[in-house]
């Protein structure tokens, strides 16, 4: 038994073409928006949101659409509008990829149920064979001596039995077939508990980073998701304040102040 935390790693965001952008805005008019929008390494993901959105009424600059004889020069107070009137399908433009790492069986579960606008690649136990058992304890359990004992020891047993079901069925020996290997690996992962620290890559975009932030962070949900949407959330307020300032975090649950964008 490995005693392990749940950890997320944000591995990749929007990469937004300044060239490409200025092309078609040379084509379309509104080039002074470019010469506005901040170009640091972390706008981009901003300055995407808010492209999608001017795109709708051609509100790059006042004019360009005879409709529009003003425009908002504020990013933040530009994004701000989209959220407070639930706009989000621009949100959708923005994706943001994370490696979930060392959350268990329960976690991912209950992450895969969320299906729009995400993508997952998770750990397939049917080809990776456990030989360890890592596992999450909450501090709560931790001060638990006799908790912890029980538990150990029931782990250990566990673990102990997937080693000898690999010697029992010979995996190691020469000559083994894979598709041998798949499925007793398969069978064998039966008997690893659902508390099991496995790993995902796990993509959504931004609307969809605000609901499953805000129903997974809900006091009524389960513990662990509570701790990696928690550090999911801290990590967007860095990347992108603008699209998740908005929240108020109270024991934990996030609220956002503009809900069902
Ligand atoms: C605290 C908590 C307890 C839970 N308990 C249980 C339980 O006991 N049993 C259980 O089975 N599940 C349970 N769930 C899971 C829950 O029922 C949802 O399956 C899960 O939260 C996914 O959320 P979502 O339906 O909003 O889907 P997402 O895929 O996140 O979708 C986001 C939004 O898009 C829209 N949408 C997505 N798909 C469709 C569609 N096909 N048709 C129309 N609109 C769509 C909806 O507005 C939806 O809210 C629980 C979830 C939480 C947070």
């Amino acid at each position: 038994m490995r005693a392990v935390e749940p950890e997320v790693h944000l591995i990749a965001r929007p990469d937004f073409d300044y060239d490409e952008v200025a092309a078609y805005l040379k084509e379309v008019g509104g080039e002074s928006w470019l010469e506005r929008v901040d170009r640091g390494e972390l706008d981009d993901a901003q300055n995407l949101a808010e492209f999608a959105g001017r795109i709708c009424y051609r509100s790059w600059e006042p004019g360009l659409n005879p409709n529009v004889s003003r425009v908002r020069t504020d990013q933040a107070q530009y994004l701000q509008n989209i959220l407070s009137s639930a706009h989000g399908s621009v949100l959708e433009h923005v994706n943001f990829s994370f490696v979930l790492h060392n959350v268990s069986r329960v976690t991912t579960h209950e992450l895969v149920r969320h299906r729009a606008g995400v993508a997952v690649s998770q750990e397939s136990l049917r080809f990776v064979r456990l030989d360890d058992l890592p596992f999450w304890f909450p501090e709560w359990a931790r001060a638990d001596p006799e908790l912890m004992r029980r538990a150990t020891d029931l782990l250990e047993q566990m673990e102990q039995f997937q080693g000898w079901m690999a010697e029992h069925f010979g995996l190691d020996d020469e000559g083994v077939k894979f598709a041998e290997k798949k499925a007793k690996t398969s069978f064998m992962r039966r008997f690893a508990p659902e508390g099991l620290a496995t790993g995902l890559v796990w993509t959504a975009n931004v609307r969809t980073l605000r609901h499953v932030i805000e129903n997974r962070t809900a006091p009524g949900a389960e513990e662990e998701i509570r701790i990696v949407l928690g550090k999911v959330g801290e990590l967007m307020v860095r990347e992108a304040p603008a699209l998740f300032g908005d929240y108020t975090v109270e024991d934990g649950a996030w609220v956002p102040g503009w809900r069902k964008v």
